[in-house]
């Protein structure tokens, strides 16, 4: 009887645990179905050409990034909130803005916004080294978490005020902003270094518009990349910039 009732015991654990791992083993694989469909039909079929960036869009899972109720949603095509009032770009605006930058290893990147840490993961995919501004303290801490805990070790979150860019690790060969201010900072105009390319939302008369500026000897040229909507670049005092 005590024998039955132990064997008993450890088929039902070891078909609970293969439940749990076959459950887990499809979410896994339902995910990357998703996200190489995202990447097929929102971000090729769009035009986005650069094989390292399409290779990583593949890569990064999007859902680790999203607040578990909007996870089955991480591969739609549009923004999703991540709390604070605030929200992670849609994929295709991440793939552009990333291509724009040709990046490679040696690149040393800022990010403004860090967010969920999302695209912070997908320039550290390509970089040896990402830093990375956010406001919110609570996002902030939260995006480090996220990134550490899938073993990203190249990435610096910072808390602060991202206008001002991170001047003890300037200059920096690009730099991406992700939240939209009225003008481009002049301190992250300052810390582009020669050669560099800043991707930017510029808000001017109520649109915004993605504009990549390149910094060529010594003078920044400037061209616009296509309309877009991102939450606005903020002040400490929570007022826009
Ligand atoms: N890149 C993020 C999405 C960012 S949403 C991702 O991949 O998830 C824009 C972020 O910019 C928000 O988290 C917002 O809090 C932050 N932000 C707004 N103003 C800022 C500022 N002055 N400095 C740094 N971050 C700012």
């Amino acid at each position: 009887m005590f024998y039955i009732g132990r064997n008993l015991i450890v088929i039902i654990f070891a078909l609970l645990c293969s439940g749990t791992f076959c459950s887990r083993a499809e979410n896994t694989a339902q995910y990357s179905y998703l996200r190489n469909r995202m990447v097929k039909e929102q971000i090729e079929d769009r035009g986005i050409r650069d094989t390292a960036v399409l290779r990583v869009m593949r890569k990064v899972e999007r859902h680790r990034f999203v607040p578990p109720g909007q996870r089955a949603r991480a591969y739609e095509d549009g923004p999703l909130s991540i709390g604070c009032g605030q929200t992670i770009s849609q994929p295709y605006i991440v793939a552009i803005m990333t291509e724009v930058l040709s990046l490679d290893r040696k690149k040393k990147v800022l990010e403004i916004g860090t967010g969920s840490g999302y695209q912070a993961a997908v320039l550290a995919e390509l970089c040896d080294s990402v830093f990375s501004i956010e406001l919110l303290d609570a996002l902030g801490r939260r995006a480090r978490d996220t990134l550490a805990a899938l073993g990203y070790t190249n990435v610096q979150v910072k808390i602060g005020d991202g206008y001002q860019g991170w001047p003890e690790h300037a200059p920096f060969d690009a730099i991406i902003v992700t939240c939209s201010p009225t003008h481009v900072p002049q301190p992250l105009q300052d810390q582009l270094a020669e050669g560099g390319k800043m991707v930017i939302p510029v808000e001017e008369k109520m649109n915004q518009e993605l504009i990549l500026l390149t910094r060529r000897r010594g003078r920044i040229h400037r061209t616009a990349i296509e309309p877009v909507r991102f939450v606005p670049m903020l002040r400490e005092d929570g007022k826009k910039y």
